[in-house]
């Protein structure tokens, strides 16, 4: 008796542990780089909040 099977292929993978996320998907700042606090599907020009800082006061002075 030998029969030969056909492996059913139902198994699923098992899910990796939800584990090291690493940084939220934040967007850049496009002038430093830095991790911004507004997604990364924000559109147009993401500032850090320092650079959004420095930006208001070099508009605010007018140079
Ligand atoms: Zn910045």
């Amino acid at each position: 008796m030998d029969d030969t099977y056909c492996e059913t292929p139902g198994q699923t993978a098992p899910e990796p542990p939800a584990g090291t996320a690493a940084c939220p998907p934040y967007a850049e700042c496009v002038l430093c780089r830095e991790p911004t606090e507004y997604p990364e599907s924000t559109k147009g020009a993401t500032l850090c909040p320092v650079c959004a800082w420095q930006e208001a006061g070099r508009t605010a002075c007018g140079g």
